[in-house]
């Protein structure tokens, strides 16, 4: 027995799922000021004709169809046009990671073969220094904030708003094949070379429909954000297309802030000012803005904050609650485009106490919709989905990265036994939810038992004189590893002894073992992160030692 397929009328049109149809008709008679970004304010309307002149001013550069366009600029209405534009063209969006070391950058952008770079002003000293070895760069765009810029040190073709402003308010985006390549961008590890990854047009339609969908439908209280609600992203829109939250934004047509440079402050001001309702972030961003001396004087109540790329450690969870923000989590990688799992707050979970609540929300949440999700153990059986059994996450899904670009040995690494290897360590509970152990390069082994940095992390969290903590494992010669944890304290109260004594509830309680609690504690003023924020485990390693 097979399927039985029809063939399909000669005449019937084989529509292709392109990114030009995340712009939705009804969005170009919109003329409500709704895209903030410093000091532009844009319609939906002028966002589909500002596309139309960039799309325009791009193919007079000779840009065209498989051509790699580079951005390097902080989170601005430019990013979001190029989002669009770029792609809509049949080119490919390279967001370069501006948080790179310009060795890496120029790495990143040779691998790439980016033909056009279009730089912010604060990047051109950069760009300057790595031009000269930029093998396939035909030219360059300046961005600047500034409504006189200064001029680089280096020719461009011009200044990215005079160029809007002389190019054509039109632009008929033909039709191609929906699988062709809309971005890239770089993701790193702990050795060797950036590795990039790709995402086509269906691939990234797909992934917005769903996060539509998603946004829509993970709160029984309500929707993350609706018509009605106020979107201010604040993971860099470098990273995974800011997890593609600004095209689901777009096609929902609500209101967008773009923050420019993350700055705690101005993030916090813009929360109050434009009444933002929805955001998304690491915990260390969310930590940073809740402190900020703007905090003092926002209200945080009703805003609801999407934490993914670490996990929301308990301690994090409970503050924001208590400052009536509410918290989801969200599980992805960069390699996943990147939703896979969701926080989803049924009825009877919201209305628990804000304790209990926060039970749940600090876990990855449950898979989202058309995303498979198994824990496998090393010789590749699924595990049992029984809230113990612990293994490595794998997944299949319709937006995932195929392969890594140009290094397609590495791709089948990725892709071995036909399921994409996250690299991370989780248990699944009965009822679905997801619980990141650890990533395996970072899981502590002492005395032939398992711990999970990240348990430790959030269980330490919840101490009050602790502001913020990153667990490792220290080698031992008795023990193979220790646990140590590296902590920002919030007064100075704070010893091992103190510690030791909190963590021991949890030992008595069976939740971790003796050998979790950390011996060596050292105390700092900030714990090293990444270029996209997260803590930065392989430099505290290293300097640990
Ligand atoms: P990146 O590719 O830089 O976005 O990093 C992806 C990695 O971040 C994942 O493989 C996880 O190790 C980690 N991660 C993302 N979301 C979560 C989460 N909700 N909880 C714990 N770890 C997470």
């Amino acid at each position: 027995m097979t399927t039985k397929i029809l063939k399909p009328s000669e005449s019937a049109y084989d529509y292709p799922l392109l990114i030009k149809r995340i712009l939705t008709s009804h969005q170009r008679t919109e003329q409500r000021n709704v895209i903030v970004s410093g000091e532009h304010r844009f319609s939906y309307a002028q966002l589909n004709e500002r596309i139309c002149r960039l799309a325009n001013t791009l193919k007079q550069l000779g840009i065209g169809p498989g051509d790699t366009v580079a951005v390097m600029d902080w989170d601005s209405h430019r990013y979001l046009e190029c989002f669009f534009a770029v792609p809509m063209l049949g080119a490919i969006l390279h967001t370069v990671n501006i948080r790179l070391s310009p060795a890496q950058i120029l790495y990143t952008m040779n691998h790439a073969e980016d033909d056009l770079v279009l730089v912010h002003d604060d990047f051109l000293p950069i760009v300057e220094g790595i031009k000269d070895q930029l093998e396939t760069v035909r030219g360059f765009v300046q961005l600047s904030d500034d409504t006189t810029p200064v001029a680089p040190a280096f020719t461009t073709f011009g200044e990215y708003e005079q160029l809007l402003d002389q190019a054509e308010a039109d632009y008929a985006f033909p039709d191609f094949d929906e699988n062709s390549v809309a971005t890239t961008f770089y993701t790193t590890g702990t050795t060797g070379n950036p590795k990039g990854v790709y995402f086509s047009h269906r691939q990234l339609v797909l992934h917005t429909l769903n996060m539509v969908n998603t946004l829509s439908t993970s709160s029984s209280e309500g929707p993350l954000l609706d018509h009605a609600g106020s979107y201010m992203p604040i993971t860099p829109m470098f990273h995974v297309h800011a997890w593609g939250i600004p095209y689901a934004a777009t096609m929902m047509g609500v209101k967008q802030v773009y923050p420019g440079r993350y700055e705690p402050n101005t993030l916090a001001r813009l929360i109050r000012e434009e009444g933002v309702t929805f955001s998304h972030c690491v915990p260390t961003i969310l930590q940073m803005v809740l402190q900020s001396d703007q905090a003092r004087d926002t209200d945080f109540s009703g805003w609801k904050v999407i934490i993914g790329g670490s996990a929301l450690t308990s301690g994090l969870a409970e503050q924001s609650m208590a400052l009536g923000i509410e918290p989801f989590s969200a599980y992805g990688m960069s390699e996943t485009c990147p939703l896979l799992c969701i926080t989803r707050m049924t009825s009877e979970l919201s209305a628990r106490p804000a304790d209990e609540q926060a039970h749940w929300r600090v876990k990855a949440g449950q898979p989202s919709n058309l995303v498979d999700l198994e824990i496998w153990d090393p010789q590749g059986n699924p595990l049992p989905h029984d809230g113990v059994s612990t293994g490595e996450v794998v997944t299949r899904a319709p937006w995932l990265t195929q392969s890594y670009l140009n290094e397609p040995e590495k791709g089948d690494e990725l892709w071995s036994g036909g399921w994409l290897h996250t690299g991370d360590i989780a248990c699944i509970h009965p009822d679905g939810f997801v619980e990141i152990k650890d990533r395996i390069k970072d899981v502590i082994k002492t005395g032939g038992e398992w711990i999970s940095s990240l348990e430790l992390e959030s269980l330490i969290s919840t101490h009050p004189d602790v502001a913020a903590v990153a667990v490792i494992g220290i080698p031992d010669e008795r023990w193979g590893e220790r646990p140590s944890a590296l902590i920002v304290p919030s007064s100075g109260n704070l010893t091992s002894a103190v510690l030791e004594q909190h963590l021991q509830q949890y030992v008595d309680s069976g939740r971790i073992n003796k050998w979790a609690v950390p011996k060596t504690i050292k105390l700092a003023d900030d714990i090293p992160k990444t270029s996209v924020g997260k803590i930065d485990k392989k430099l505290i390693r290293a300097q640990w030692s």
